[in-house]
């Protein structure tokens, strides 16, 4: 723990662990949903929509690294049990049970629509308060951003595939 670190914070400390606890959890979740379903993916499109998967599978990796740094350094310590990331996640795990790209794809443009709120709620929470904090959720939210955008543009290329398809 670095203790002038968590002296300069603005704002109380532990009710701020406690969020990035909640958003620690959500990173993990979101690796693993698209960890597997970049695996399991099938139908038209699966090898650009895997591809896209597998890298925002790697870089929600890197959140949870980025939160649990940031956890530490403010003297709390990282969940240590899978099975309370279900008690304390924000947006939850949508298994990738049914692996058709479309469904995929809706799932995880959801799990990015949360993320987006969680960290706009954190960032609007450490303006000014915890500006260490506050640019390590800039980052993160700026990742997340693009997901949602890649995402998007993703399902917007297969409902035109589908679409040429019925021409
Ligand atoms: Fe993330
Ligand atoms: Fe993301
Ligand atoms: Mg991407």
């Amino acid at each position: 723990m670095g203790s002038k670190a968590r002296e300069i914070i603005g704002m109380n400390v532990d009710e701020l662990l406690g969020l990035l606890q909640k958003a620690y959890c959500d990173e993990w979740f979101a690796y693993y949903q698209y960890w597997l379903g970049a695996k399991v993916v099938k139908g038209p499109m699966k090898d650009a929509v895997g591809a896209e998967l597998l890298q925002h599978a790697t870089e929600e990796l890197a959140h949870a690294d980025m939160v649990a740094l940031r956890i530490i350094q403010l003297g709390g310590a990282p969940i240590t049990r899978p099975e309370d990331w279900y008690k304390h996640s924000n947006c939850g795990y949508d298994a990738p049970d049914d692996p058709f790209v479309k469904v995929l794809l809706q799932q995880n443009i959801k799990g990015e629509q949360c993320a987006i709120g969680v960290y706009k709620r954190l960032l609007d929470l450490t303006r000014e308060k915890d500006p260490v904090t506050y640019n390590m959720v800039l980052t993160i939210l700026q990742q997340e951003v693009e997901h949602e955008e890649d995402l998007q543009s993703l399902l917007e290329d297969y409902e035109l595939l589908v679409r040429a398809m019925k021409e």
